[in-house]
């Protein structure tokens, strides 16, 4: 069905549904067990406002957009853009990756924090988790793809990696109102 496949590529038409509660309990869980201070409200939404900006310049293709931040600057930044490049790796964080490693010349991305409006997909949350990353902050949960905690959990104790602190759930609404808009309009 087409309509499982656009959603499960990065969740959005079933965002609305399901038990965020739960959701959020193990996003929680995952930062507690990686004992991982929650680092203040006002700086991450001010970068996922930023990530919502660059969401929105995703054109014809899902509107999810990622920052990476390093010592309190912007690193890069991505958007979804599969459709105008049509490749399917080119969600948000990878190209967000690709441009970081680019600029600090290593794959090595210790000591940054990404902020995506979406909770990432497998791909992306494994990328994260290879290049090191310190913490992820995400926007609206995805019961269908999501790969830190809502149908997958790629963030487990135990692998070779160190796991990345998470916060979900930061601009939630807005990031999902993103998704169900652009949505929304493509079925008109
Ligand atoms: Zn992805």
């Amino acid at each position: 069905m087409t309509e499982s496949k656009t959603g499960g590529e990065h969740g959005a038409t079933h965002l609305c549904s399901g038990s965020s509660g739960t959701r959020s309990a193990s996003v929680r869980r995952l930062t507690a067990a990686a004992d991982a201070p929650y680092t203040g409200v006002p700086t991450d939404i001010y970068w996922m406002e930023m990530a919502i900006k660059e969401a929105l310049r995703a054109g014809e293709d899902v509107p999810v957009g990622c920052v990476i931040v390093k010592d309190g600057k912007v690193l890069s930044s991505g958007h979804n853009e599969k459709e105008n490049s049509q490749d399917p790796t080119d969600h948000a964080e990878i190209i967000a990756i690709r441009k970081a490693s680019i600029i600090l010349k290593s794959w090595r991305l210790e000591n940054t924090t990404i902020y995506t409006t979406l909770e990432p997909c497998p791909m992306c949350a494994e990328a994260i988790m290879q290049t090191r990353i310190s913490r992820l902050v995400f926007g609206a949960y995805d019961i269908q793809s999501g790969a830190v905690g809502s149908k997958f959990n790629l963030f487990i104790p135990g692998r070779p990696y160190p796991v990345p602190q998470v916060t979900g759930g930061v601009l939630q609404e807005q990031c999902q109102d993103l998704l169900v808009n652009f949505f929304r309009q493509r079925r008109k």
